[in-house]
């Protein structure tokens, strides 16, 4: 599913062609035991679902769009909720024509590769997340 090396407290990780991205990071870290941590990265998928958080009527927007998109960037941050790895990624995907389409990245199929850097923080107790009912919001619990 998925190739990496460790350089300390970082990991390069490079998820292989076809596989769902948010999947992979979840297994990878539940595999090395990273219950805190920061993910930034690259790469190409022909298929993302995206989500929207409206504010105002505490809904989210789910959307897929299906077509060849760059990752022009990826970033996350990892932390706990109810001791399983809990996964918080962003995502902006260029188009074909340049433009881009953005959001909360709830799953996406690569297409061509991604390699993404995934860093472990550790020295302290694992940030949990508690919900937030102002916001809808599972929010850090530092
Ligand atoms: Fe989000």
């Amino acid at each position: 599913m998925y190739k990496f090396r460790q350089f300390q407290d970082k990991f390069v990780l490079s998820i292989d062609n076809r596989q769902p991205i948010i999947q992979a990071l979840s297994t990878f870290c539940k595999e090395q035991d990273i219950m805190a941590g920061a993910i930034y990265g690259l790469g190409a998928v022909n298929k993302a679902t995206l989500r929207y958080l409206n504010p105002s009527t505490k809904q989210y927007v789910d959307h897929t769009f299906q077509e060849q998109m760059e990752i022009a960037n990826l970033t996350g941050n990892i932390s706990s909720k109810d001791g399983a790895v809990y996964l918080h990624v962003h995502v902006i995907l260029g188009r074909a024509n340049y433009t881009c389409v953005g959001g909360h990245l709830l799953e996406a199929t690569i297409n061509g590769a991604c390699e993404l850097v995934v860093e472990k923080f550790s020295g302290a107790p694992a940030p949990g997340r508690k919900a937030d009912p102002e916001t809808g919001l599972n929010i850090y619990d530092l």
